[in-house]
């Protein structure tokens, strides 16, 4: 860092100490924020400079010094099929979640697939699931022949709306999904109440979810199973690879059976050499997978320290910022995995700026963000499914009937996060510094100084 950069930096610090919020939404000008305007005042996007010039830290972390030795032990030794790195790897990764066993498999969507089979849902069954998520959530239930049945989403939160799902019981509901979504954990009391009076199965897709908890207890270990998913992108990155964990020693013993065509396994299939009872696929990691992962799983714990610190402290940061609403944590979670760090934006703040636009002023301005997802209970793949020959054999014609499944299926809420209000900073940015934190609230700053101007000409 040169001498400017660093002074500009320190600058910025002490300039947020003062709160750039309060002087903002004051309306006053201060002179320390009228010299960062001389630097700063022209929106990246319409020519001025940025910012942050500086690159975010790079994701996947890969250190060749501490990672590669066992990586390519396993490379040279030529057992690459799974084997004792990976059953290492599912005792890491158990020990780590606090659940008594874990099972890796090929990614997350089939770790979800499997606990929900070994838990016998499948067609003819419905399966509540949140909302706000990640397609894999919903593609996973439609594997087994399950119909998804979504619950609409706390904006506040991000999270399904625990109040919302009792409405949505009916005679054939046999699952919860409940998706820890952004790595934020949904409100587990509450929903294994409802599963606990209604006799349903909990599996949660923590899927970004890793080390978050509730009450110190962490998440994927409240239902009756937890998926996990160490893809590229994800906060524990194999490149692909998942897990599910569970205490239910039986149920694991199961899953691992499936994982490996049906052959016997512990208490599945009774005597070994029986012969193949469990029907099963195939779902193994190979052991390189488990030597990335047992390298990546050395810095999870400080990493989602960092997320949390930082998050914690840009919330703090943008909270008073008008027409910025960060993240509303739900209650008794002690910690968050902060896959992505979400905030609600509203344009009316902003002079009527689009939420695209203020993206692209974002983005110019040095700041990675994006809008995040869609509502997935309208898309045209949920119809497709209802005319495949399984679900044509499996339900009744009036309940694939679309335009009344799009009927029970509304989650007005939820369009209002996807279409108008959702901005997302991608987790690699909490692993920046303070300071780097303060840039982004001073990038948000400036785009609200200049909103109609930006508006106007973009
Ligand atoms: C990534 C993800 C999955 C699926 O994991 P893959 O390993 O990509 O198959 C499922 N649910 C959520 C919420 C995810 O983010």
């Amino acid at each position: 860092m040169n001498k400017k950069e660093n002074s500009r930096r320190k600058f910025i610090k002490q300039n947020s100490l003062l709160g750039i919020g309060t002087i903002v939404s004051s309306g006053s000008i201060s002179s320390a924020f009228a010299a960062i305007k001389n630097e700063t005042g022209v929106p990246a996007i319409l020519g001025g400079k940025p910012v942050r010039t500086e690159s975010w830290p790079k994701w996947p972390r890969w250190n060749p010094a501490t990672d590669e030795e066992r990586v390519l032990e396993v490379l040279r030794s030529g057992v690459w099929s799974r084997n004792k790195v990976v059953t290492e790897f599912e005792n890491k990764w158990a020990e780590t979640v606090g659940a008594k066993r874990a099972l890796a498999v090929v990614n997350g969507t089939n770790a979800i697939i499997a606990a929900l089979v070994q838990l016998n849902v499948g067609g003819g069954d419905e399966v509540i699931v949140s909302s706000y998520t990640f397609i894999a959530s919903v593609a996973a239930i439609l594997a087994t022949g399950a119909m998804p049945v979504f619950v609409d989403t706390n904006p506040e939160t991000f999270q399904i709306d625990a109040s919302k799902i009792e409405e949505k019981i009916t005679s054939r509901t046999r699952a919860i999904l409940p998706v820890h979504i952004l790595g934020l954990p949904a409100e587990m009391y509450k929903i294994m109440a409802i599963a606990k009076k209604h006799n349903l199965i909990v599996v949660e897709d923590a899927c970004q979810a890793w080390l978050a908890e509730i009450d110190h207890k962490k998440m994927g270990t409240f239902g009756d199973a937890g998926c996990f998913s160490f893809q590229n992108s994800k906060n524990l990155p194999i490149g692909e690879g998942g897990a599910i964990v569970s205490d239910n020693e039986e149920f694991m013993d199961r899953c691992y059976s499936y994982h490996n065509y049906g052959n016997p396994y512990g208490s599945s299939v009774g005597v070994v050499g029986a012969g193949t009872i469990i029907a099963g696929t195939k779902l193994r990691i190979t052991e390189y997978q488990a030597a990335i992962g047992l390298a990546q799983l050395k810095r999870l714990e400080e990493e989602t320290e960092t997320r949390n610190i930082n998050a914690t402290y840009l919330k703090s940061q943008i909270k008073d910022i008008r027409g910025i609403t960060p993240y509303k944590l739900n209650e008794n979670v002690t910690r968050a995995a902060f896959h992505l760090f979400p905030f609600r934006y509203n344009k009316d703040e902003f002079g009527g700026l689009p939420r695209e636009k203020f993206l692209k002023a974002l983005s110019a301005e040095g700041v990675s963000c994006s809008k995040g997802y869609s509502p997935l209970n309208k898309m045209p793949f949920l119809e497709n499914a209802f005319q495949s020959k399984n679900f044509q054999k499996m339900y009744p014609k009036k309940m694939l009937d679309y335009s009344s499944y799009l009927e029970r299926n509304q989650c007005p809420a939820n369009d209002k996060l996807c279409y108008e209000e959702a901005v997302w900073l991608p987790q690699n940015v909490l692993l920046a510094g303070k300071p780097d934190m303060d840039e982004i609230a001073l990038a948000i700053e400036k785009v609200r100084k200049n909103a109609n101007e930006i508006n106007s000409k973009i």
